[in-house]
């Protein structure tokens, strides 16, 4: 298994080093806008807790974080009028997984629109702004 790197960057977003669309924050959890979103409202639950994927991550740390994934997905449903929603987390490279800090997607979708490719484009900052703003609210 590799080891976890404090490099990646979402561990910098977690140290204030660079910035985010912050959507919900506790002792544990951040949960804020992915920037290529794949979906509108697509956002993603972390811990703040060290661990590349689901393998080593601490059952205690999981047990913290996924009432936060099941409060945020409910949001974002709710902020973007979605009819259902995909949780999904990529573990290691083989299975899609480009940073190497433990986080669950929350991907809103409506009836008969496709998601967007995973990583493809970059999204404008004033829209995630109100879109981490409007699910923020509806949290
Ligand atoms: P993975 O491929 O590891 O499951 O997901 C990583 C996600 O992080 C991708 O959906 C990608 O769009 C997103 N991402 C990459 N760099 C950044 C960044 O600097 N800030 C934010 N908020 N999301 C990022």
């Amino acid at each position: 298994m590799m080891t976890y790197d404090n490099a990646n960057i979402f561990a910098k977003i977690l140290r204030g080093e660079i910035p985010c669309h912050k959507i919900y924050e506790d002792e544990h959890t951040l949960a804020f806008m992915d920037v290529m979103p794949m979906a509108d409202g697509h956002c993603l639950v972390i811990p703040k807790a060290p661990s590349r994927g689901l393998l080593d991550a601490d059952p205690t740390v999981l047990a913290k974080l996924m009432p936060i994934a099941q409060k945020v997905a409910k949001a974002a449903v709710t902020a973007t009028g979605a009819d259902g929603f995909q949780l999904r987390q990529y573990n290691e490279g083989a299975a899609g997984q480009t940073v190497f800090h433990l986080h669950f997607h929350i991907l809103p979708m409506k009836d008969g629109v496709p998601l967007r490719p995973h990583t493809g484009k970059m999204a404008d900052h004033a829209v995630l702004a109100e879109m981490a703003k409007r699910i923020s609210a509806a949290l």
